[in-house]
């Protein structure tokens, strides 16, 4: 960490530990936007266990004497089930490194983070968990469109919308309440269904909605449309994953409020 930022060092140990495991929010891609906790532990650890969320800004900035662990998926489409994570993750600890388990976003966050402590605790391993700007508020903040307002939404819900059995069973008439704001992770794949049942349990399909992919990074790209038009025009688009949706009269304002216009396909 450069000395500029040692101000704000806290009283927690300086160093990672050898045999710990850091459990660390990457936020949703911004380097910028990693805590100051994140970067000291990146510095300092001597395994990284990462996969694809985790942007390549982030990990270019990594050093390249820490050994990196690749979990996400292959060309194949599979990634290394979980219980191998969690293995990899006990085992890397009781070799004695400092080991660093980095996630998009916050890892209690549709991150799974809270199955890898689980482990951590049942084998006994020591372990520290890093909170991460979660994809909704780095998106929300750098798309223009704030998640609550005073004269749009008193809440905020976030929702997934990648269910085990493949199927969108959610609360829709808690979900198509008036006045609130709702952001889908993983919800590309099901967003006619998604748009739909809105819909059906009440919400206008005039509804601003929006799909942000890649948010934060250089790549962002923003889509406004409404709730009847969303899914075409995200096919339209072309829009693949990692693209978050909100839902509400908040992404009206996205024209007027937005201010980070990275250039396109960068
Ligand atoms: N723990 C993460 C979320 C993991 S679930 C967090 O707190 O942000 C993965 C989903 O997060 C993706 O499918 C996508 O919906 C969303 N997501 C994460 N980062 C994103 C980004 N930079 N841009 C758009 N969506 C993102």
């Amino acid at each position: 960490m450069s000395d500029a930022l040692a101000c704000f060092t806290s009283q927690k140990p300086a160093q990672a530990r050898p045999g710990w495991v850091y459990l660390v929010g990457a936020g949703p891609g911004d380097p910028e936007l990693l805590t100051l906790r994140a970067a000291r532990l990146l510095l300092e650890a001597d395994a990284l266990v990462y996969d694809n969320l985790v942007s390549r800004e982030i990990l270019d900035g990594v050093p390249a004497h820490i050994e990196r662990f690749y979990v996400g998926k292959k060309a194949s489409n599979h990634s290394l089930p979980q219980e191998g994570i969690n293995a990899l993750l006990v085992r890397l600890a009781q070799a004695g490194r400092k080991v660093v388990r980095l996630k998009g976003g916050d890892p209690f966050i549709f991150g799974r983070g809270g199955e890898e402590v689980e482990e951590l605790v049942e084998a006994g391993i020591p372990f520290e968990v890093i909170p991460g700007i979660t994809a909704a508020a780095g998106i929300g903040a750098y798309s223009g469109i704030p998640l609550t307002h005073r004269d749009h939404a008193q809440s905020c819900i976030f929702v997934t919308g990648h269910l085990k059995d493949g199927s969108v069973n959610l609360d829709w008439d808690m979900l198509a309440r008036p006045r609130q704001t709702l952001v889908f992770y993983m919800g590309i794949t099901q967003l006619r269904e998604i748009c739909a049942k809105l819909v059906s349990n009440g919400l206008p399909d005039s509804t601003p909605a929006a799909v942000v992919r890649k948010g934060t990074t250089l790549s962002q790209k923003v889509l406004v449309s409404d709730l009847a038009r969303l899914a075409d025009d995200v096919a339209a688009a072309g829009i693949t994953p990692p693209a978050l949706t909100i839902v509400g009269s908040v992404v009206g304002l996205q024209e007027r409020l937005a201010w980070f216009h990275p250039e396109d396909g960068q």
